[in-house]
């Protein structure tokens, strides 16, 4: 399988220099050539299988033996799961009429750990192959950073940098990033907002002498071996539900970046009998907006108690609008150039038809969210995070939708307080954390100053 971009400017790449590459170097995001399919009958064999085992079917239809050996990936597979503290993984849980898929089992305690203790081993394994050295860099606003840091950390040959705005995240999150005492990571909290760090990223890797003589590498939903990890659970979820038979689920995904949903639609175009995708958002709306009128225009962000999808612009976005325009390169560099000039564009109704029978999207308030974690904890006892409960809400009226808990309600324990007058019990990896010794340096919201310290850093 080789990867090529939805902006049709790079020949095609194996499994590893995609991983490697994060955004493709025309500036497109980058796909695998052809979508595998899977039949029936494997569907209902993997339904048996464990996720672990499930996730070495899964991934090895999209890498090459000759790129990685399946000796070595089933390895790989096999720890990255390993570090989470449930035996399933990502277990199903029936929660009245619905299903929620927990993918909050893993050492952060967000669904990104999926995604990011699979990228940590990957990085580490190529590098090995190759040599050298990746330094990674990133900008969060939360739960990235921290997720990202316990994916790599330890790791020989990787050196991170995160940045966060100072005093802009929640304390548990800031602690859990700045408790992290490994040599290769590095904390850097600066003096201004998320969207000055993400400008000072941008700048970082936009000094192509700075990113070639450093090596720099990205960790945020563009690379494609976050996605490729995230496929797994919705194969997962659908044998847990159907138990052997063969019916089409509905999924409820809480979105920003348009990565975990796009990882529904990948399992789906494989062959998972997908009912419906509920692109569910907070008032940050871009996406819903976009599926229910065919404008994709930005507003500004607004903050609500689901933070991590507080966005603009969704980096994912792109991929599923390749696929919206039949893999016309030239018509989505159009729309791409069209967004940058005049911060938005609009797509025809004919085209936008093509995602009515998948897709269904809506905005869910701050007031529904906090009203939708209080009735599940008094109808069902049970307690979800904010980000989750935006999924649960956009669910409603239907049932036997599988809906997916993205982040552990300790996370963001005062939202849940607030909505049910109780706090969240606080799981062992989170006791604690806010006691433990911090390693972190702050610096000014400057590119000269986050440039200097990576430089004295790096040598
Ligand atoms: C990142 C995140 C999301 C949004 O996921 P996308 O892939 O960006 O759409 C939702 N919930 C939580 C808790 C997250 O951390």
């Amino acid at each position: 399988m080789r990867y090529i971009s939805t902006r049709g400017g790079v020949a095609p790449v194996t499994f590893s220099q995609a991983v490697m590459m994060g955004l493709a170097t025309d500036g497109g995001l980058l796909l695998p050539e052809k979508i595998p399919s899977v039949n029936t009958a494997t569907l209902i064999e993997w339904s048996k299988l464990s996720f672990a085992d499930l996730a070495k079917e899964v991934i090895g239809l999209f890498v090459e033996q000759s790129d990685i050996p399946k000796a070595d990936l089933d390895r790989l597979i096999e720890n990255s799961f390993a570090t989470f503290d449930h035996p399933d993984v990502t277990p199903v849980v029936k929660v009245g009429d619905r299903y929620i898929l927990e993918l909050f089992h893993g050492p952060t305690l967000a669904f990104k750990d999926v995604a990011l203790q699979f990228l940590g081993n990957l990085f580490e394994h190529i590098l090995a192959q190759q040599g050298g050295q990746l330094n990674i860099v990133g900008a969060t606003s939360g739960d990235t950073g921290s997720a990202a840091i316990y994916g790599v950390r330890g790791r020989k040959g990787i050196q991170i940098f995160i940045l966060h705005p100072k005093g802009r995240v929640s304390p548990i999150q800031e602690r859990q990033m700045t408790t992290v005492l490994d040599d290769n990571v590095h904390n850097i909290a600066i003096k201004g907002t998320f969207d000055d760090g993400q400008a000072i990223v941008k700048q970082l890797f936009n000094d192509l002498d700075f990113k070639k003589k450093y090596q720099l590498g990205a960790v945020n939903s563009i690379n494609w071996a976050r996605i490729l990890a995230q496929i797994v659970y919705y194969f997962y979820a659908w044998g847990q539900v159907n138990k052997g038979a063969n019916q089409s689920v509905t999924f409820s995904v809480p979105t920003g970046n348009f990565g975990d949903i796009f990882a529904g639609y990948m399992a789906q175009r494989m062959g998972l009998p997908v009912e419906k995708l509920i692109l569910a958002t907070n008032r940050n709306d871009i996406l819903s907006r976009f599926f229910n009128t065919g404008t994709y225009r930005a507003g500004t962000v607004a903050p609500t108690i689901s933070p991590s999808m507080d966005i603009q612009i969704s980096s994912n976005f792109e991929r599923y609008l390749y696929y919206l325009l039949d893999e016309d390169s030239d018509k989505l560099k159009s729309l791409m150039a069209q967004l940058d000039s005049d911060g938005g564009f609009s797509v025809a109704d004919k085209i936008m038809a093509k995602t009515k029978p998948l897709f269904w999207a809506r905005a869910v308030s701050e007031e529904e969210t906090s009203a939708t974690i209080k009735a599940v904890y008094k109808d069902d006892n049970y307690i979800l995070d904010p980000h989750t409960a935006v999924g649960v809400c956009a669910a409603t009226g239907r049932s036997e939708v599988i809906c997916l808990a993205t982040a552990h309600p300790a996370k963001f324990g005062q939202a849940v307080e607030d909505a049910t007058g109780r706090t969240p019990d606080v799981p062992k990896v989170l006791q604690g954390v806010m006691e433990r010794p911090t390693r972190c340096l702050i610096l000014s919201a400057s590119f000269e100053a986050v440039r200097d310290c990576m430089q004295e850093v790096l040598g």
